[in-house]
């Protein structure tokens, strides 16, 4: 069932939008090589608690950070730790903050020092592909016309959508229906309205789509191929005329 927020739950989550905005902004400021992302993990903590918030991936199906940390060929969902930062890498962070009950989602990828052309061009075409997907959505559009906009824009500059993970509704939860996911047919799945909230986030590969699920640790995705991917996701409320961007 997808659910459809009253303006009380929307400020909420404005709330929650924002401070995982912020604390997106703060770790941005604090990657550099040598930087473990353990501290980063840390770091993310300490913000969200002292503003009032909850690290919402924290215990979730037993998750032991605050944040994922997801570096080079890893896809999403890596677990912090005692890694440190190199120069030329790419990290993708995904952030999580439950404000009174309700819940922000946001991720970005960010480049360690100098990295390379294909590295910065993965990165823009990732970040772009979330504007193109949400391009003239509003009440009335269809899941699908996200999807399609997000795989048309990403193929047309050489690299490839994750299937094996989508976008979703959110709110009071984490992960609510529906599915979002970065590939797909305009005018299908199911219809927007006004008041809805989902994360967009579109999760870009270099090469292969084809992504692995580490048996080791239980969470960290990676490309099949090894090549690099980014992620780039806002949580957005649909509106009459268009969207919002909450986080
Ligand atoms: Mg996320
Ligand atoms: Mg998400």
């Amino acid at each position: 069932m997808i659910t459809v927020k009253s303006v009380e739950e929307i400020e909420l989550m404005r709330k929650a939008g924002k401070l995982t905005h912020d604390t997106l902004i703060l770790l941005e400021k604090a990657i550099a090589p040598g930087v473990t992302t353990k501290q980063l993990d840390e770091l993310a903590y300490s913000y969200i608690i002292r503003n009032g918030g909850k690290p919402s991936f924290k215990g979730y199906g037993g998750f032991p950070g605050s944040i994922c940390t997801s570096i080079n060929e890893q896809v999403v969902h890596g677990i912090p730790g005692n890694i440190a930062l190199k120069e030329g890498d790419i990290i993708s962070i995904d952030v999580g903050v439950c404000y009174k009950g309700y819940h922000g989602d946001s991720a970005r990828t960010f480049a360690v020092g100098k990295i390379s052309a294909q590295k910065q061009k993965l990165i823009e075409v990732t970040k772009q592909s979330f504007f193109e997907g949400i391009k003239n959505i509003k009440a009335g559009s269809f899941v699908g016309d996200i999807s399609s906009q997000v795989q048309r824009y990403v193929e047309k500059h050489g690299f490839s959508v994750v299937k094996d993970l989508v976008g979703h509704g959110i709110g009071k939860h984490l992960h609510e229906d529906p599915s979002v996911p970065n590939y797909g047919f305009a005018g299908l799945g199911p219809r927007l309205s006004e008041g809805m909230t989902i994360a967009v986030e579109p999760m870009v590969n270099v090469g292969t789509d084809k992504v692995h699920f580490s048996k080791a640790d239980g969470w960290t995705v990676t490309t099949a191929d090894g090549q690099p991917s980014a992620h780039y996701e806002n949580t957005i409320l649909i509106l009459a005329d268009g969207v919002e961007i909450l986080t």
